[in-house]
């Protein structure tokens, strides 16, 4: 155990340290080491064996990040960056637990974790200016600051239908895939969700399985991601540059390397838009977000490069009638997450991949063989849950936080999720939330907004620290200004047009809206900057008892 731990036990039972975080996936693994840099006594708390966060848990085949690895990796420390080398422009799974784990025992992060443990309460002390966490492990931690680093997508979500607890074969959830090897071959396998998991499954899994089946609800539009492997001259081109990408990802919009623009679709004439759109399908990723500016918000281009991609799907799948079903209709394309595959419209072509379009032929149950449409029945050896989450708020109102004068996270949340930057929430002092519900959250690249998040953090603890404050909250003003903000771009924009997660609408009962800054990652750094340089005014600091009696 870490010496820092071992001395800070308090005299109540309680373990009396400096910052607790939660989460050990980038951002909580980044404010640990951040925090510890510090000189602070740190405790992070992992509900997971290990480090890596999501992906500790989404162990499932195909499983892949859609970002490219130059972007979704650690920019704070040019020795990770030339130690470690990426194989692939989109790595895989595997790939990226191992960088977690890397990272984990470069900066020895793991002597602060208590994994397997999970968070029960959180309580703020207004007396004592704490946070003081409950664990199930039954250990109190009592510090003055508390992270959230929960992850917007941490709490996985199974789909509404009746006898699930019935089936009788083997029931898997993407999200908390077995730790084993599961044999596929020869077995009918059914999938639920068709979003970017479902994806990534299905494609892997058409060549394995006996017979697939996919249960499709919405189809989602998907765009090749062109994988390829990194050339070693390319890769040591991407070290000898990485402090300039970085600082190109912290200008971005997305967060990412992949340049903006701001050309309008309408701007070029037919024949050129046609030429960009061929090519950004030919380049693959997520060109075309680079290649116009405004498919957010013009719907009648966003209706051209839907119409684009539909059209793509007609001359990949060849049964007419499976290609028709699999045509996104009645939702702007890129207002639910577009995912990126390798050969999945392909994947239909096979003759034991099976659509089972439950728009049209809705399910009725789970059985204890298999599913029960309105059709029939498929029997099944293997059901697949990708589901999805609970997303952004879940992991923070699935257990208790109490803030100042007893006020639940809950109770304030009871509309959907304020804050203040995505960061800070008034009546909960000292408690942080990297990648927050608030702030650009899904919409950008979440390891730099971890990073930016974090080191804003902890910029405003050392002045805390500096200035001899106990406790720090935003202001009512400043948080209702901040939401304003957020609800005014929210408006401008298609997304919300379409029943995703990021508009709450994957969950039964849950407030609706997006509640996401949409304004990019860019725009949000400055709007962070601006807020740190005018403090006194946005937030609302407690002078330490002594210092104010002095
Ligand atoms: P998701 O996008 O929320 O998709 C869930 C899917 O389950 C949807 O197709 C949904 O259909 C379906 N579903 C839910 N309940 C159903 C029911 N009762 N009957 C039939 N279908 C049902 O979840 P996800 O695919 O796990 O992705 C979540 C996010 O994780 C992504 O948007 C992305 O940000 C991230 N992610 C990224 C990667 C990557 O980097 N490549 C990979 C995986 C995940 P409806 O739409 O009709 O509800």
């Amino acid at each position: 155990m870490d010496t820092q731990m071992q001395t800070s036990v308090g005299g109540t039972g309680a373990r009396r340290i400096d910052v607790i975080v939660v989460g050990a996936g980038f951002a909580g693994l980044y404010a640990t080491y951040k925090f510890r840099e510090m000189g602070k006594v740190v405790v992070g708390v992992e509900a997971g064996g290990d480090v890596g966060g999501v992906w500790y848990w989404n162990r499932y085949p195909g499983a892949r990040c859609d970002l490219m690895s130059v972007d979704y990796s650690y920019g704070f420390s040019p020795e990770i960056e030339q130690e470690w080398t990426w194989s692939e422009q989109f790595a895989a799974q595997p790939e990226i637990l191992a960088y977690a784990n890397f990272v984990a025992d470069k900066l020895d992060l793991r002597r602060n974790y208590l994994f397997n443990t999970r968070v029960t309460r959180a309580t703020w002390d207004d007396e004592a200016k704490l946070w003081r966490a409950t664990t199930d492990g039954g250990e109190v931690l009592e510090a003055p600051f508390c992270v959230m680093a929960t992850g917007p997508l941490s709490v996985p979500k199974d789909p509404d239908i009746a006898g699930i607890e019935r089936f009788e074969g083997q029931l898997l959830r993407a999200q908390k895939w077995p730790h084993e090897p599961v044999d596929f071959k020869g077995k009918r396998v059914g999938v639920i969700g068709t979003g970017s998991t479902g994806v990534q499954i299905i494609q892997t899994l058409g060549s394995q399985a006996g017979e697939l089946f996919v249960f499709q609800r919405t189809p989602s539009f998907t765009l090749p991601m062109r994988n390829h492997v990194l050339e070693p001259d390319y890769v040591a081109e991407m070290k000898r540059h990485y402090r300039a990408m970085r600082e190109a990802m912290r200008n971005n919009p997305t967060g990412g390397t992949r340049p903006a623009t701001t050309r309008p679709f309408f701007s070029l004439p037919p024949t050129q838009r046609r030429q960009v759109m061929e090519q950004a399908w030919i380049n693959g990723g997520h060109t075309f977000l680079g290649s116009f500016a405004d498919l957010l918000s013009n719907q009648e281009a966003n209706d051209q490069v839907a119409d684009f991609v539909r059209e793509k799907i007609g001359q990949i799948v060849t049964d007419p009638k499976t290609a028709e079903a699999l045509k996104p209709k009645g939702y702007p394309i890129f207002a639910r997450r577009p995912c990126l595959d390798t050969e999945y419209y392909e994947t239909y072509n096979r003759p034991n991949v099976h659509l089972v379009d439950v728009a049209a032929d809705p399910i009725v149950e789970i059985t204890p063989k298999g599913i029960r449409t309105e059709a029939g029945e498929t029997e099944l050896d293997i059901l697949i849950f990708a589901t999805g989450y609970d997303a952004l708020t879940g992991a923070l109102l699935a257990f208790d936080v109490v803030g100042r004068n007893g006020r639940t996270l809950k109770e304030k949340w009871a509309s959907g999720p304020r804050s203040y930057l995505g960061i800070m929430l008034e009546g909960f002092p000292n408690l942080f939330a990297p990648n927050g519900p608030n702030g650009p959250a899904a919409l950008a690249n979440l390891i730099t907004i971890a990073e930016h998040d974090v080191d804003w953090i902890a910029e405003l603890i050392a002045y805390m620290d500096g200035n001899g404050l106990r406790s720090v909250e935003p202001s009512a003003r400043v948080e209702d200004a901040w939401m304003d903000l957020v609800a005014m771009l929210a408006e401008k924009s298609l997304i919300r047009k379409a029943n995703t997660w990021w508009v709450g609408a994957n969950v039964k009962g849950k407030p609706q809206g997006l509640t996401m800054f949409i304004g990019g990652f860019q725009k949000y750094r400055e709007h962070c900057a601006a807020a740190a340089r005018d403090r006194a005014e946005n937030l609302v600091f407690d002078r330490a008892r002594e210092s104010a009696a002095a």
